[in-house]
């Protein structure tokens, strides 16, 4: 499974936050690709797609696609030469898809900031020079070796010298590694360096408590904002108190503590939500009696792949599909209606799957 990667300088509120997801527990029985690991959290993708076919269907049960968040601790200024955890860090930080960069927006003299003072701007552009130097010392090592396996006259090591010096440019110029635009043999040719900044990333600004409804107007999530629009990446507001709170509430209790708050959707559930889409993921559906369930691919996957997901025996034996759109199956109602509407289409191996499909798979055993 993918995995986002916590990070942020100390005391920004990243435990809390981490507590709030893990507290929020999905029921790991489900998902048994889950790894089990104080440092990791299983977290369950909110879906009204999911409910509503759950309404229609009416199985046993319901299980949502889930997916994994890692506290990564120990980021510090100087951890691109090993001050504090930074290797134990980066090593960590590069086997994560995407990067939940937590930042401190809330005022409190009693929680001391690392640099005295808070200022989130000057947070994100420490922790973004670590992950620079970090790359950088990467890249001119893979750089050494390339030139002098140009030697050879080989015209891939050629072009990988050319792509790592592009690369190098721009973490010199302090921007990031994703911000190289690359093709698909290009990229091909960097996977394996794992660099920290061709990760996607998203700014989760934590404020205090009293501003979890209207986060937006605090300055400093302004500031955030603007940074993040520079760099094309999302921002989610985020009261990590108030969601480690809300995460030990369940259902209707959770609804009135919302609604007291004012929030119509807790920010753990938006974070959630903005952490799948920066992971490139999306969902399919299952819907039968025993049970309506979500599953998670990633865009573009095709039918067979989609079906390895449920089961290796799907992918291996796949024979076709059968496919309604989301919409279809719901304004239909039921998956007789949709049948007799015509609307159940018969899908082959090259069928991309679309976000929101409801599938049947064939396959021989
Ligand atoms: P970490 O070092 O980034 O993991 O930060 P922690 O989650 O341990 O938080 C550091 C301190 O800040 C703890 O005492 C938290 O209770 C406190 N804290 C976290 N979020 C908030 C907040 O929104 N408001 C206030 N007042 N304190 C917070």
């Amino acid at each position: 499974g993918l995995k986002a990667g916590i990070v942020g300088l100390p005391n920004v509120g990243k435990s809390t936050l981490f507590n709030a997801i893990t507290q929020a527990g999905a029921e790991s029985a489900n998902y048994p690709f889950c790894t089990i690991d104080p440092n990791v959290g299983v977290v369950e993708v909110p879906d009204e797609r999911l409910d509503k076919l759950t309404e229609l269907v009416k199985p046993q049960r319901k299980v949502p696609t889930a997916f994994e968040f890692v506290d990564i601790a120990g980021l510090v200024a100087g951890a691109s030469k090993g001050e504090g955890l930074g290797n134990k860090f980066l090593a960590h930080i590069r086997e994560v898809d995407a990067i939940v960069h937590v930042v401190r927006c809330f005022q409190d003299e009693n929680i001391t900031h690392v640099s005295g003072k808070v200022d989130p701007l000057s947070d994100i552009a420490t922790i973004n020079l670590e992950l620079i130097l970090a790359d950088l010392e990467t890249v001119e090592r893979r750089l050494e070796r390339a030139r002098k396996n140009t030697k050879s006259g080989e015209k891939k090591y050629i072009q990988e010298v050319q792509v790592l010096e592009r690369i190098r440019e721009a973490l010199y110029n302090d921007q990031p590694a994703r911000s190289v635009e690359l093709d698909d043999d290009e990229k091909l040719l960097v996977r394996d360096l794992h660099l920290i900044t061709s990760k996607p990333v998203l700014y989760a600004a934590n404020v205090s408590e009293s501003e979890a409804a209207n986060a937006d107007g605090n300055p400093l999530v302004q500031a955030v904002r603007a940074y993040a629009e520079s760099e094309g990446a999302e921002v989610v507001p985020i009261s990590a108190k108030v969601e480690a709170e809300i995460a030990e509430l369940d259902g209707e209790d959770k609804a009135l503590f919302l609604e007291e708050l004012g929030i119509k959707e807790s920010g753990l559930d938006r974070l959630i939500k903005a952490a799948y889409k920066l992971l490139g993921l999306q969902t399919y559906f299952t819907a039968g009696e025993q049970e309506v369930r979500a599953w998670t691919i990633r865009k573009g996957t095709k039918a067979p792949q989609a079906a390895g997901v449920i089961h290796s025996d799907f992918e291996r034996g796949f024979i076709r599909a059968e496919v309604v759109s989301y919409e279809d199956f719901v304004a239909a109602g039921s998956m007789n209606a949709v049948r007799e509407r015509g609307q159940l289409r018969l899908e082959g191996k090259d069928y991309v799957v679309q976000d929101g499909d409801i599938m049947h798979f064939r396959f021989n055993v």
